[in-house]
């Protein structure tokens, strides 16, 4: 065969190629998991030819939906590198998660590692012998160069596993494929043995697939998000998926949830399904990661797009992709019937007394917030000095969907400003605080300049009978005439083997004055040994406004402290109906959650 003719036919071998692969590039990723009791999986790689001297793999440094860097580049051992004819290729590691191959030029290149997949409750990589949960971010590397390039997964798994994901499938039921990088890491693999459904509403496909033993009832379950899956449109217009999964794992030891593209993984604890105070914070949950399939994952703020994997994305909007998602769920449970009005008022008492106890809203806005949200203080300090994006995000969703409602005499609410984000701001667009500010202007007709500074880089100031009023509602403590009090200090406290070592101390109460502070250790109250678990028995014995002399170990000293006591209300507070409510407050809060006004109580 002549030179040409071998040239003209590599050609049409390569054209050939070139139609029935359809042009794209593609990165093939083969999955090995054959020693799952060990949690090891051994990642292979094959990438098409490179045009530069090296390449640079990464691995992420955090995964999506948990805005915190994590150490995932820790679980990679006996990573190589080859050409295609077998040649090893150099490489060396440049920074804590990027290994650097030279000898790339022209070359494709297949690297290999082993990961270790021991991180259950974080929701990014587990294996043991019953499973693998695996969110790509976690497991498989990338290149800037093959980014956009589609990635096909190939699992090696013991006979009897089931794979399920949100990606497209493959050629065989182990295998799936993904349009690019982006998509791969925002679809989570399940594959183990597993309980799996399949239900189809309104022209589009749903999974259930659960992992672990458990007080569930699937049936139930799946009659729920039937309902559930049916309720995005009071918000809406449109779906951005054709199939959805969601992903329950009935375990131990972990619990949580993460949204991802077109599916979701719910950790719950395996007997937190069946008394109706659990199943409610499960579909509560399958609904907050519905809504994220909109809010996040179709539009999202500046700063987040595109995803940069190897730092920090920061934005000062957190709060809405969160606290809102916190606040739109409910509208999903109201308008389906899975969570009652008097669920949903409970619910909002717990909230108005979160916020209450909460002086952390003294020192930080939302926007600050979800700024940091990557710094993420929490415990005493957090409590005293941080607001959180999902809890006080839902407070302000909750004012802003009031006030829209109030300006626009019931013809909008927050809702629309969702959808005109989902209808104008889809990726790869985003949107900042001034593209809001635009939209809520189109909602209201009205500038939100001025309140946006006040409640979203201010601190907010809530006065929720005010604000409860508009729907017909107000706080109570049980008595109408006079609030029963009874003494207060403002400490939390776990037992330890001497005492009762402080976890929180509430920013100016009556503990903090009197300058008890985090992991002092109680062992005596009026100079008697604090024999109970609890220090509530104790306090029973005293009255708002008593002195009471605390003695603890402070670093192995001993000290006294006088504190002279506060008050708090002696019921739980519960938001209930006004008195009298007109027909606009009922109308009101009829446009606010799809229900009937509730009727009052029983005593
Ligand atoms: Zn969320």
């Amino acid at each position: 065969m002549t030179k040409i003719s071998l040239l003209f036919r590599t050609t049409l071998i390569l054209i050939a190629i070139f139609f029935i692969t359809g042009v794209q590039a593609s990165v093939s990723v083969d999955i090995t998991i054959d020693q799952p009791q060990h949690h090891y999986a051994k990642i292979t790689i094959n990438y098409e030819k490179f045009t530069t001297k090296a390449v640079d793999f990464h691995l992420p440094t955090w995964r999506t939906g948990r805005y915190q860097i994590i150490n995932l580049a820790n679980g990679i051992r006996e990573f190589s590198a080859t050409d295609s004819q077998g040649n090893i290729l150099p490489w060396k590691k440049s920074d804590k998660d990027t290994w650097q191959v030279q000898g790339t030029l022209n070359k494709s290149v297949q690297i290999t590692y082993q990961v270790y997949a021991n991180q259950l409750g974080q929701r990014t990589r587990h294996i043991d012998d019953s499973h693998a949960f695996i969110d790509a971010s976690t497991v498989v590397m990338y290149t800037e160069v093959v980014r956009e390039q589609k990635h096909i997964v190939n699992l090696n798994v013991p006979a009897n596993w089931h794979s399920v994901s949100g990606l497209e499938p493959g050629d065989n039921a182990h295998q799936f494929v993904a349009k690019d990088y982006d998509v791969l890491v925002d679809s989570p693999i399940e594959t183990g043995v597993n309980e799996h459904h399949k239900f189809n509403v309104e022209g589009r496909d749903y999974e259930l697939v659960i992992w672990g033993k458990g007080n569930y009832d699937s049936a139930k379950m799946v009659d729920d998000l039937k309902v559930l899956v049916q309720q995005s449109k009071y918000i809406w217009q449109g779906y951005p998926f054709k199939r959805y999964v969601f992903m329950v794992h009935a375990t131990s030891g972990a619990r949580g949830a993460t949204e991802h593209l077109n599916s979701t993984i719910i950790q719950t604890s395996r007997f937190k399904f069946s008394e109706r105070k659990d199943y409610l914070r499960f579909i509560s949950t399958a609904a907050h990661e519905f809504v994220h399939t909109w809010n996040v994952k179709q539009y999202r703020p500046k700063g987040l797009v595109p995803y940069d994997y190897q730092k920090e994305n920061y934005s000062t909007l957190l709060w809405l992709s969160e606290g809102s998602t916190s606040y739109l769920q409910n509208q999903l449970l109201l308008r389906g019937d899975l969570m009652t009005s008097k669920e949903f008022l409970e619910s909002l008492a717990k909230r108005i007394t979160g916020h209450i106890h909460k002086p952390g809203r003294q020192s930080q806005s939302v926007a600050e917030a979800s700024f940091d949200k990557w710094l993420d203080e929490s415990g005493d300090y957090g409590n005293n000095h941080s607001v959180n994006i999902y809890s006080e995000g839902f407070l302000v969703s909750w004012l802003l969907d009031f006030s829209i409602m109030e300006k626009t005499a019931l013809e909008k609410s927050y809702r629309d400003v969702h959808n005109s984000l989902y209808q104008n701001y889809k990726l790869p667009k985003s949107f900042d605080e001034k593209d809001l500010l635009t939209i809520l202007k189109e909602v209201t007709n009205e500038s939100y300049k001025a309140w946006w500074q006040e409640n979203i880089h201010g601190y907010a100031q809530i006065d929720f009978n005010i604000l409860l009023a508009k729907a017909g509602l107000t706080m109570s403590y049980g008595d109408k005439d006079k609030v029963k009090q009874v003494a207060w200090a403002g400490i939390t406290t776990k037992q330890v083997t001497n005492g009762l070592q402080i976890t929180a101390v509430e920013k100016n109460s009556p503990a903090w004055k009197a300058g008890l502070t985090l992991d002092d250790i109680i062992v005596a109250v009026d100079a008697l040994r604090m024999v109970d678990k609890d220090l509530t028995t104790r306090f029973k014995n005293f009255k708002p406004k008593d002195r009471m002399s605390i003695t603890f170990f402070r670093r192995d000293e001993l000290v006294t402290r006088m504190i002279i006591l506060g008050e708090t209300p002696k019921n739980k507070l519960k938001v209930v109906p006004l008195e009298d409510v007109s027909d606009e407050q009922k109308a009101f809060f009829k446009h606010w959650t799809g229900l009937a006004f509730p009727n009052k109580e029983s005593k």
